[in-house]
């Protein structure tokens, strides 16, 4: 089954379809023509991936799922949450970002964090979500050169490694992102999917 991932981030693609394996034909937003960035200017994670989701759709009428992620930081009152991306400003970088949270955090003894993805799918017969969490902390300095985004100062819970220092195959069995494609892959395998790949479009 051929099945689009909003997505332009390779490291996402690549840690997605590790989790996929061969069961889809997982298409880029490259292979369906789509050149222009997707929007994401709603107030929550879930919203962000529900309007790319839905961009693709309405605009290519392929099925499809987008990610949207975020890091919440208890100490912060969940921030950066649904702005992780432009923490540090709308240049979007991720050295940025982690400078920031470090120091916003350098008097702060709750360290506590967690990943939250909300995976939106959206098919002809409407849209699910899907949400994976991975609790955690955030550590006084960069460790490891692996992953991408907060990767270098996210430790997860009961782990040594962050997940910059984690091969991806071990990011992925525990990560929030691997979380949520694992729920995305179990209802697309399931009986519920192929009851609503048999309905009628109109019905
Ligand atoms: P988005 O899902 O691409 O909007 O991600 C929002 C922000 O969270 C970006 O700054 C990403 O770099 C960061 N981010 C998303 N997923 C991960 C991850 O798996 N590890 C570390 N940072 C991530």
């Amino acid at each position: 089954m051929k099945i689009c991932f909003a997505t332009n981030n390779h490291h996402k693609l690549e840690e997605v379809m590790a989790v996929l394996g061969g069961t889809f034909q997982l298409l880029t937003l490259d292979d369906i023509g789509c050149k222009e960035e997707l929007p994401e200017t709603q107030p929550t994670i879930a919203g962000n991936a529900s309007q790319k989701s839905s961009y693709v759709w309405d605009h290519y009428k392929i099925q499809c799922f987008a990610d949207d992620t975020g890091l919440e930081v208890a100490a912060l009152n969940g921030s950066p949450g649904v702005f992780s991306a432009r923490y540090a400003g709308p240049q979007r970088n991720s050295e940025d970002n982690i400078t920031l949270l470090l120091k916003k955090l350098q008097d702060s003894v709750n360290r506590e964090a967690q990943f939250r993805t909300v995976i939106s799918l959206k098919l002809p017969h409407g849209e699910w979500l899907f949400e994976g969490i991975v609790h955690g902390s955030i550590i006084m300095e960069r460790r490891g050169r692996g992953g991408f985004g907060y990767d270098p100062v996210f430790l997860p819970k009961n782990h040594m490694k962050t997940l910059a220092e984690m091969t991806m195959e071990e990011k992925n069995k525990i990560s929030h992102r691997a979380i949520a494609v694992k729920k995305l892959v179990d209802f697309l395998q399931s009986d519920d999917f192929v009851e609503i790949q048999n309905m009628n479009p109109a019905s």
